[in-house]
């Protein structure tokens, strides 16, 4: 609409002005390309994108590293300012940035805006970071000699992202990879690359107010399939590879980034629990369970998959989850009142129903989990939360299906509810809720919880930037966002520094002739 770009107003169903996205998105970018965009809300296209081939992928990763060779020498502070022009970018785009998001992943407008607004709370966090880059100074043992610590940028970091957190995941690797020093070359999910797209926008505009000293090429956009993210995982000049996606993405990309001596960063599936104790505040729990099961259709890396419930309460908290259930308003994400939008695809609804078949066969009673609003949207997967009472964490309650699937299980003592909680593949997020100090210590504790978060009496996801993200086990190991996860984006270099005009060697090693 008056762009020359595809982005549909979305007809009568939508409620979108679809003004303010369109400007996000330049035009040229949006040639009659190769890849079909649809809105998961109806299914209907949304526009038609070029892709990146192998050759121009390498070329933007070749643009990428002539950056670094200028940007290296930019004072850390001077690109934090870059990084607080973006996050004022954000901040005046927060509302058309979130409705792009909702538009195209299909997340309730709540979660589209709250994505964004992640987005600033990142920059923020960058823009003081670059002026804490910290090194330490190391005693020497030898007589005027001085050891130092000195973080260095590290090169071009390939970022590659999920569909389910479009823009967010790439802004916490490229505000921690720009202010330390290091240009990104992202290739957004095939499901989402128009909200990549819009970023790209946004961020040249920060380039533009920031002036000459940003090279070109600090920010490049592949486009395109699991090839493109081949050519970028098997790049030498990419020594950072951060992947966000499937553990079965993970286990492909660990050991071609490995074969050439590469990092990685990998944040990959999850299978988050809840154990409820006796000692539990059951309002808050159906709270935390509603939010963390069902907000973003179930396709959180950090969805509350699996809940342990202590026997003596599960009897009081299952009739009151299931009433919350019943009252979950489903459908248009854009709508305000909305708290369940759709699957991002067809793909995701049969591998849910699959799923949902396995827990039956597998002696679980179902509730929920049908599809729903498919007369008037036949090309979209709106569904019914799920709730699969398990007898025992079988087969399909090990597995992550990024779906609205909460299954749950009983236990009845501590012990036992953490070792059915650590007994997955897969390590990210878990949590307590319990008002009993010792309970949730002992949760805490080296012996407690196996994954990268553990919380009490807060569920499993909607994490804050200020901590490092990530899990273990198939998780994938990585950290990112806060703490101190800016160190994986950096290269460490001790230097030695002798005013003493002698030539003491370590260890007290003698060697003159
Ligand atoms: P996906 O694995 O299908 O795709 C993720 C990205 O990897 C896409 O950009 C895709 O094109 C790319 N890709 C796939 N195979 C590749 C390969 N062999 N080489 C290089 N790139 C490749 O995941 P998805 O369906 O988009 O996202 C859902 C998954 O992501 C879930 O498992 C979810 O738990 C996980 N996730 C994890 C986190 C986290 O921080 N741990 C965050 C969000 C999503």
């Amino acid at each position: 609409p008056g762009m020359g770009c595809q982005v549909r107003n979305g007809g009568r169903d939508m409620t979108i002005d679809s003004r303010d996205i369109t400007d996000l998105l330049d035009p040229a970018d949006i040639a009659d390309g190769p890849l079909a965009v649809r809105s998961p809300i109806d299914g209907a296209p949304l526009g038609r994108v070029p892709l990146d081939d192998s050759a121009a992928v390498a070329a933007r990763i070749g643009r990428a590293h002539e950056a670094f060779l200028h940007w290296r020498t930019v004072p850390a502070p001077r690109r934090g300012e870059l990084i607080r022009l973006l996050g004022e970018e954000l901040r005046a785009n927060k509302q058309a940035l979130g409705r792009l998001v909702t538009l195209e992943c299909g997340k309730s407008i709540q979660e589209g805006y709250g994505e964004v607004q992640e987005m600033i709370d990142i920059c923020d966090f960058a823009v003081g970071l670059s002026r804490q880059l910290y090194g330490l100074t190391i005693a020497s043992e030898r007589p005027g000699h001085r050891m130092m610590e000195t973080w260095h940028p590290l090169g071009v970091v390939g970022v590659i992202s999920a569909f389910n957190f479009p823009v967010a995941v790439w802004s916490w690797n490229a505000a921690l990879a720009l202010v330390c020093g290091n240009p990104v070359v992202w290739k957004p999910s095939e499901k989402t690359p128009l909200t990549a797209l819009a970023c790209r926008t946004l961020f040249r505009r920060a380039v533009e107010r920031f002036g000459a000293d940003a090279p070109e090429g600090l920010l490049e956009v592949v486009i395109g399939d699991r090839a493109a993210g081949e050519a970028l995982v098997d790049d030498p000049r990419v020594p950072l590879v951060s992947a966000t996606g499937s553990t079965r993405m993970g286990r492909e990309v660990a050991p071609r980034v490995a074969a050439r001596f590469g990092r990685s960063i990998l944040e990959l599936g999850g299978n988050n629990a809840m154990i409820v104790t006796p000692a539990a505040d059951l309002d808050l729990a159906v709270r935390a369970i509603l939010f963390a099961a069902v907000g973003t259709a179930g396709q959180r890396c950090t969805t509350l998959r699996r809940l342990i419930v202590h026997v003596d309460v599960y009897d009081r908290l299952l009739p009151r989850l299931k009433a919350a259930y019943a009252q979950v308003t489903i459908g248009n994400p854009l709508e305000e009142g909305n708290l369940l939008g759709p699957l991002i695809d067809r793909g995701a609804y049969e591998a849910m129903q699959r799923a949902l078949d396995a827990a039956r066969v597998q002696g679980g009673t179902v509730t929920g989990g049908e599809r729903v609003l498919a007369e008037r949207w036949p090309d979209a997967y709106y569904v019914r939360p799920a709730i699969a009472e398990m007898r025992g964490q079988t087969a399909c309650v090990r597995e992550e299906t990024f779906a609205p699937i909460l299954y749950t299980l009983t236990y009845r003592d501590l012990d036992e509810a953490v070792a059915l909680q650590n007994a997955v593949p897969q390590g990210l997020s878990s949590c307590i809720f319990t008002n009993d100090l010792r309970e949730a210590e002992r949760f805490l504790s080296a012996a407690g919880s196996d994954c990268g978060i553990a919380n009490v009496n807060i569920g499993p996801s909607g994490a804050e930037i200020g901590g490092a993200f990530g899990g273990e086990k198939e998780t994938g190991g990585g950290r990112e966002s806060g703490s101190d996860s800016w160190k994986a984006y950096m290269r460490r270099q001790t230097a030695t520094v002798n005013y003493s005009g002698s030539l003491p060697l370590a260890q007290g090693i003698r060697f003159d002739v």
